[in-house]
């Protein structure tokens, strides 16, 4: 089976705009506050909903989509931190709704009520009813909630422990994933995406984090940012500052998604990033929406890429498409083994 590790629910019916409008138009006039968390929308429209990603498993071959909600709409920066967490209750809510009305498409992760300046230990209780009580394989866990500013500690720093603590105790994995920019110099896709990932795996080189998390497992995003291309520099700088090899250092916990829109770039992070830290992703539907003239395929198929990569043998292109995932989400390992569909043995 193929299974892509990142897509978003980048479909949501307008009801969901509505309300987080209503939401934010509140702070300023409690008047225009929504006077019910009561989104009403029916089974049928959710479903509707994601169509496009339906659509495009079956014509890209994909199987099962890990699904989140909208990234960039996570906003952690705007309104309060009990407006994030609103907003992230009837976020998750939507994705546990999808993902129990279509088991055998999407599988759910979640995000977090992050607010800029405080402590990630106000996310647990979230984290907890998600996983625990809806069946969550995952989260988001966003490295900036300032949307572009950094002024929240590095990843590497105590203040996040709380967060990673009970990531281990509930063995699930956090895909390292910003929000929208509210910083002009940071276009959103573009540049905050890939500077978020670049930014923490640089972070991870710096600390000793998973020393004292050694079970702890990060998903790094669109290809890990620049990380794969600069690979020589990151050795470079962790030898330099008396670190062990990234290999001993990092590459049992940080893992890197396909989520690179061209064929020469997932030749160079399949080249560079040992195969067994590499997970199949697309990022369907939102991040890049068109086609690639040059190949008349949407730069999103990122499943053509990895099947044209000739030097991968066949065990590898089963721990990319399938066997990584289930080992970096143990919880969808064992969903899909309770459906009857265990993963072979690598
Ligand atoms: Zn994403």
């Amino acid at each position: 089976m193929i299974i892509d590790i990142h897509g978003h629910y980048t479909t949501e019916p307008a009801a969901l705009h509505t309300f987080r409008d209503k939401q934010l138009a509140g702070l300023a006039d409690s008047a225009r506050k929504p006077t019910t968390t009561d989104l009403g929308i029916s089974d049928e429209t959710l479903i509707q909903s994601v169509q496009p990603q339906v659509k495009f498993q079956t014509e890209r071959g994909s199987d099962l989509t890990i699904f989140s909600p909208r990234a960039g709409g996570m906003a952690h920066h705007v309104g309060t931190e009990a407006i994030s967490r609103q907003w992230s209750t009837l976020c998750n809510d939507l994705i546990h709704r999808i993902c129990t009305l279509l088991p055998d498409n999407f599988a759910p992760v979640g995000q977090l009520p992050q607010f800029p300046g405080v402590s990630p230990k106000n996310c647990i209780p979230e984290l907890e009813r998600i996983v625990n009580e809806l069946g969550f394989v995952g989260v988001n866990l966003n490295p900036d909630p300032s949307g572009g500013m950094w002024t929240d500690p590095p990843l590497i720093d105590r203040h996040w422990y709380p967060i990673y603590e009970k990531l281990c105790e509930l063995d699930v994995p956090a895909m390292i994933h910003v929000s929208s920019s509210c910083n002009p110099n940071f276009h959103h896709t573009g540049a905050h995406y890939i500077n978020g990932d670049t930014t923490a795996f640089m972070q991870l080189i710096q600390g000793n984090l998973f020393k004292d998390f050694p079970t702890l497992r990060f998903v790094i995003p669109h290809g890990g940012g620049a990380v794969p291309f600069h690979w020589g520099r990151y050795r470079g700088l962790a030898q330099d500052m008396k670190k062990p090899t990234l290999h001993e250092h990092l590459l049992k916990n940080v893992f890197f998604d396909t989520c690179v829109y061209h064929l020469p770039g997932v030749e160079l992070l399949t080249k560079v990033i040992p195969i067994d830290n590499i997970l199949f992703a697309s990022e369907m539907v939102g991040a890049v929406r068109g086609i690639d003239p040059n190949t008349g395929h949407y730069f999103d198929d990122t499943k053509r890429y990895v099947d044209q990569v000739k030097s991968l043998s066949e065990g590898d292109r089963y721990k990319i498409f399938e066997g990584n995932a289930r080992r970096v989400y143990p919880r969808l390992d064992a969903l899909l083994s309770k459906r009857g569909k265990p993963g072979k043995k690598t």
